[in-house]
């Protein structure tokens, strides 16, 4: 704290990780004496630049934008773009070094990033995003490359605003590469990468509760958001069975009492999508819904969580509320939506819960494979994607329970797992590169 003055979500992030890690490296000389997790825990470099821009009425407009590249021990630094009026250094330092670790659980060689700008794309019309991401990139471009760093989408960042930012890098550097991922798939994206964060966290929820003896059909889930991650999570869920109560976005929550159905689902998606409309609307169109303004799912009473919005979702009032209504399970599609406190009432509650490095890592993971892809110049079908998503989320799991699984061989702690399972390939490689 003293080190990062004023950067709560950095520190929230690294003590969340130390605590495990301290444990686990007790006995393990090579890794203290190294410093491996300070090392970590201190992004290689910073970039911070000016992003100018001209509005629709001719005013200009100055934003701030960054680059966090936190380690590349394992492979390219990776992480996505994040645009909204909430980032700051802070935000992108806890992403970036959150994504270290996830990008490490995924078992492709991916280092971790994070980047961004404070822009606000809502409200924007198409030419000022499009003049907003050419002036982002005009100053990126030099810090990225296929084998230095490769941004993606997050919160802001959709197909609109890579196709903008691809075009801009295309443009200036006369290199057609695979320099960013969550492309459309016309021009080198891949199949299955707007869905894979959604289904990958569904997977990984199943996989939760089926090591409990559980299944996900017949069961309800309330989940937070309403972008690409909750719309995908909200699809696998009614395909597997569940009936899914909630959505929201920065407008309030909508409480469907009789499910979201795959129809009702399609209406959201051309509203989210295609008309960038507001959660609200949803209240309007169906019978039964209650919209509550600025209001949250976690009262609602269901067997399942998929917090999918943003960080610091859930503190511990709305934890404990969960597991005061029996939830079972809660698989986190957003990055930390989960304050420490919150976690900690989970952990002693003993509910099944997946932390979004875990969770989410299914996006980032065909982004890994939208990687490969890019460089062989070769497209892989949707199955062949689907099937490589699944058992990449297969194998997380596995890792989580492998560090994290306690002695009494039921309870597995995946906060724990996939905190050690993340730090031991990076830190093993860093020990082996020697000290720098
Ligand atoms: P989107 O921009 O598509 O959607 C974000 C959703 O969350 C919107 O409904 C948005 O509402 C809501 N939201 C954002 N900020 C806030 C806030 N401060 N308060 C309340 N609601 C908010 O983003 P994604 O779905 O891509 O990302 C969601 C989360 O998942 C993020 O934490 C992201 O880091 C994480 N993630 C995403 C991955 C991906 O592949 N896209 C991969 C791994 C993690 P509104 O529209 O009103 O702002």
């Amino acid at each position: 704290r003293k080190r990062n003055p004023g950067q709560e979500e950095f520190v929230q992030a690294v003590a969340e990780v130390s605590q495990d890690i301290f444990g686990w490296i007790e006995d393990k000389t090579e890794y203290h004496e190294a410093s491996i997790l300070r090392r970590i825990a201190e992004p290689d470099r910073i970039v911070s630049f000016r992003v100018c821009w001209e509005d629709d009425d001719n005013n200009i407009r100055v934003e701030r934008g960054w680059r966090v590249q936190n380690n590349n021990a394992i492979g390219p630094y990776k992480g996505g773009l994040r645009f909204h009026p909430s980032v700051t250094e802070s935000v992108l330092k806890f992403l970036a070094f959150e994504q270290t670790f996830k990008n490490s659980l995924t078992g492709l060689p991916l280092g971790g990033g994070k980047g961004g700008s404070n822009f606000d794309p809502k409200g924007k019309s198409d030419s000022e995003v499009m003049r907003f991401c050419q002036s982002f990139m005009t100053e990126l471009y030099r810090h990225i490359g296929p084998e230095v760093d490769v941004p993606a989408g997050d919160i802001g960042v959709g197909s609109r605003e890579i196709g903008y930012l691809f075009g801009q890098y295309k443009r200036i550097t006369g290199r057609w590469e695979g320099v960013l991922t969550g492309k459309a798939t016309e021009y080198g994206g891949s199949k299955m990468r707007p869905e894979a964060t959604g289904y990958g966290a569904v997977y990984f929820l199943e996989n939760m509760l089926k090591h409990a003896d559980k299944e996900l059909d017949g069961k309800a889930a309330i989940i937070s958001g309403s972008g690409n991650v909750a719309l995908h999570a909200a699809e696998k869920l009614i395909d597997k069975g569940v009936k899914v109560l909630s959505l929201s976005d920065s407008d309030g929550c909508v409480h469907d009492p009789d499910g979201i159905d795959a129809d009702k689902l399609d209406w959201i998606k051309d509203l989210k999508m295609n008309r960038r409309g507001r959660i609200s609307e949803y209240a309007d169109e169906y019978s039964g819904v209650e919209f509550t303004e600025d209001g949250e799912p976690w009262d609602i009473e269901a067997d399942l969580a998929m917090p999918c919005a943003t960080q610091n979702e859930i503190g511990e009032d709305e934890a404990q509320k969960l597991v005061d209504n029996g939830v079972l399970a809660i698989a986190e599609g957003a990055n930390m939506p989960t304050t420490n406190d919150g976690v900690e009432i989970f952990r002693d509650a003993k509910v099944l819960y997946g932390p979004g490095k875990a969770a989410n890592a299914g996006g980032v993971a065909v982004s890994g494979l939208e990687m490969s892809q890019n460089a062989d110049g070769i497209s892989w079908d949707t199955e062949k994607l689907g099937s490589m998503l699944q058992d990449i989320m297969d194998d997380i799991h596995e890792k989580c329970v492998e560090h994290g699984e306690g002695d009494d061989g039921k309870y597995v702690d995946y906060v724990k797992g996939a905190n050690i399972a993340g730090f031991k390939k990076v830190a093993d490689a860093m020990l082996a590169f020697g000290v720098m």
